[in-house]
C-alpha cells in the first residue's frame, strides 16, 4: 500500500528522533568528537562556517566546527522535536541568530505563537489608547465626566497617564484647574531622596504644562 506523505514525514520524523539522541549522548561523553574528513559525510551533520559565526558573534566561548540534529522539548506543547543540523547552520550563518540561542518551540507552536501576537486584544496597548483620549479631551471645553475621567487619571498608577491630565488640566485653564496646577508647583520638593517622588514629576509637569498653554502668570 502506498504511504501517505503525513506516513512518510512521522516516519523521517522517528527516524531524526534516534539520530538526534544518539547524536546528544555522543555529545554527553567527554573528548568525542566526529574526524574532521567524516562529518560533512555523517547524516544529521553540517559544517560550520566560522568566518561567519566571528563576524556576528562576540563571544569567548568555542564557536562549532559542526552542526548536529538535537534534540529538544517544545517549551509550550511538550512534543519531542529535533532542531536539525541544516536548519541550526541557517539560523546562526544567514539569520545571525546569536550562537546561544536555542530552538524552543516546534513549527505549530510557533506559528501559533505568532498568530496570537498578531490578535493580540486592544488592551496590548491599553495605556496608549487612554493617553490619546485623554488628550483629546483637552481639546473641548470640560463636561462634567471629561473632569471626572481627567481626575481618576490624576491617579492613575501610571505617572505617564498623570501628567497627561495634569496638561489637560492646563488646557482647559480656569480658576479651579490653575489653582490646582499652581498648588502642584508649589509642592515641589527639594534634591535628595525625594529627587524620584511624583510630587516632583507633577511640580514640573505643571510648570511645563503652563508655559505650554501660555497660562504662566
Ligand atoms: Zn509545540
Amino acid at each position: 500500500m502506498k504511504k501517505s506523505n503525513k506516513q512518510r514525514r512521522a516516519e523521517i520524523k522517528t527516524r531524526r528522533l534516534e539520530r538526534a539522541a544518539a547524536s546528544a549522548a555522543r555529545l554527553r561523553e567527554k573528548d568525542v568528537r566526529l574526524p574532521q574528513t567524516d562529518y560533512a559525510f555523517a547524516l544529521g551533520c553540517e559544517p560550520a562556517d566560522r568566518s561567519v559565526l566571528e563576524r556576528y558573534n562576540n563571544t569567548y566561548g568555542v564557536l562549532p566546527a559542526f552542526y548536529e540534529d538535537r534534540p529538544f522539548t517544545c517549551r509550550d506543547c511538550g512534543a519531542e522535536e529535533v532542531w536539525t543540523a541544516t536548519q541550526q547552520k541557517w539560523w546562526y550563518e544567514v539569520v545571525h541568530g546569536h550562537i546561544d540561542s536555542r530552538a524552543a518551540r516546534c513549527l505549530a507552536c510557533r506559528r501559533a505563537l505568532r498568530e496570537r501576537l498578531r490578535n493580540a486584544p486592544p488592551g496590548a496597548n491599553l495605556l496608549r489608547e487612554q493617553t490619546d483620549r485623554l488628550r483629546a479631551l483637552g481639546d473641548a471645553k470640560p463636561t462634567a465626566s471629561a473632569v471626572a475621567e481627567v481626575e481618576a487619571a490624576l491617579e492613575s498608577k501610571w505617572w505617564s497617564l498623570r501628567v497627561v491630565a495634569i496638561q489637560t488640566m492646563a488646557r482647559w485653564g480656569g480658576e479651579a484647574n490653575l489653582a490646582k496646577l499652581h498648588e502642584l508647583m508649589a509642592a515641589r520638593p527639594e534634591g535628595g531622596r525625594r529627587y524620584f517622588a511624583w510630587e516632583r514629576v507633577a511640580a514640573d509637569a505643571a510648570r511645563r504644562a503652563l508655559m505650554n498653554t501660555e497660562r504662566w502668570p
